[in-house]
């Protein structure tokens, strides 16, 4: 099967061989293994050893975001999101459960928030202490580049946290070079084409030291997780993770290495998002962001308003070519989503391009497809 989703992506068998193994991870190998990972972590966030560190939190990204958010907004304290999407939607949720007074910056799904719109947000509410940014909107598919908003969050004096989930690794991010920001998440089933299991966080050091008691939970509490790892170990846990999870992040980072790290990544996943985007259209979709703002993690297209549409059937037809993409969407308006990441190439979005064309002819509704 040829997953196109954002997450859980396809991966290599590499990857997924050594999830068969029994292992422990108190176990003084795996300790060493585990601990000679973080460093490696820190590297691709272009975060630098010694000043900062890689934090891993079992379980999923939202949890992470969350424990991101607890740990440096002080509880009570004013955070802006920046609300483009549907996953800025969530983290707006998350804030407010979480007891934090979110200030929402909205703008369409459509385009990267505007830098000015920022500014000026900033200057009307001067008692917001950070920001939170998406930087990829796994909705929608746009970027809001954090080297674009980073230096108006600094020069406002602001502190920036950088959910860059779905397109850690791909993206180019250096945490050295954003002084502003307190911390950047990923998980290990996006771009760095891992299994699901694990968030992750980088942040330096010092900002950690400053966050003591903030978060209000034991178990999303990035401080802890540090000052137990300073106490304990870098190959120490605090509860039992997902170790298979953490081996196979190892295989998917060497592989990573192997390909020519962040600038390869992203060129091929660039060149899966052409053929995607351009394929798409010649079959007559109308894409839901113009190609200008158009990222290289997720395509959205319109469905067809056609009397023979039907996206479950659409969907099921397309898994039984051997294609999977989601069967929901996650943009103001209903739209096919397939994502350009994961262990995949632009034969398969040539492929999976042939089965789109053929499930339209079977349904009846025709190339091209009327949006
Ligand atoms: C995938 C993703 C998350 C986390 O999703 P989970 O389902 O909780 O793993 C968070 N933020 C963004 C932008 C994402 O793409």
């Amino acid at each position: 099967m040829l997953l196109l989703i954002p997450g859980p992506v396809q991966t290599r068998p590499e990857v997924r061989a050594v999830m068969g193994d029994d292992i422990a991870p108190w176990d003084d190998e795996f300790r060493a293994e585990y601990a000679a990972m973080r460093p490696r972590i820190v590297r691709i966030a272009g975060g630098t050893e010694g000043v900062d560190v890689a934090l891993p939190l079992p379980g999923c990204g939202h949890m992470i975001v969350e424990a991101a958010v607890r740990t440096f907004v002080p509880a009570g304290g004013k955070l802006l999101v920046v609300r483009n999407g549907n996953y800025a939607d969530r983290l707006v949720r998350l804030a407010t459960e979480a007891g934090r007074v979110v200030v929402p910056l909205a703008g369409p799904d459509t385009e990267p928030m505007a830098p000015e719109k920022l500014a000026q947000a900033l200057r009307e509410n001067p008692d917001v202490s950070h920001v939170a940014v998406i930087v990829s909107e796994t909705g929608s598919g746009i970027v809001n580049d954090p080297n674009i908003l980073g230096p108006v969050i600094h020069a406002a004096g602001k502190r920036m946290i950088c959910d860059a989930v779905s397109g850690f690794g791909a993206l180019p991010f250096s945490l050295s070079e954003h002084p502003e920001c307190d911390v950047v998440v990923f998980t290990s089933n996006k771009c760095l084409e891992a299994l699901p299991g694990f968030g992750f966080a980088v942040a330096p050091i010092a900002r950690l030291e400053a966050s003591a008691g903030n978060a209000g939970s034991w178990l999303l509490d990035l401080h802890d997780v540090y000052r137990h790892a300073v106490v304990n170990g870098w190959g120490s846990f605090r509860f039992t993770p997902a170790v298979q999870a953490l081996r196979a992040f190892r295989i998917a980072m060497d592989l990573y290495d192997a390909e020519g790290g962040q600038p390869a990544r992203l060129a091929r996943y660039a060149r899966n998002r052409d053929v995607l985007y351009d394929g798409l259209v010649a079959l007559g979709f109308t894409p839901y962001v113009e190609r200008r703002h158009q990222g290289p993690i997720i395509v959205n297209v319109h469905q067809p308003r056609h009397a023979n549409w039907d996206f479950r059937r659409f969907i099921t037809l397309m898994k039984q070519r051997g294609v999977l993409i989601s069967n929901f969407w996650n943009t103001e308006t209903p739209t096919i989503r397939i994502a350009c990441i994961g262990a995949i190439t632009e034969d398969d979005m040539r492929f999976a391009l042939r089965q789109i064309e053929a499930t339209l002819a079977e349904m009846g509704v025709g190339v091209p497809a009327a949006a």
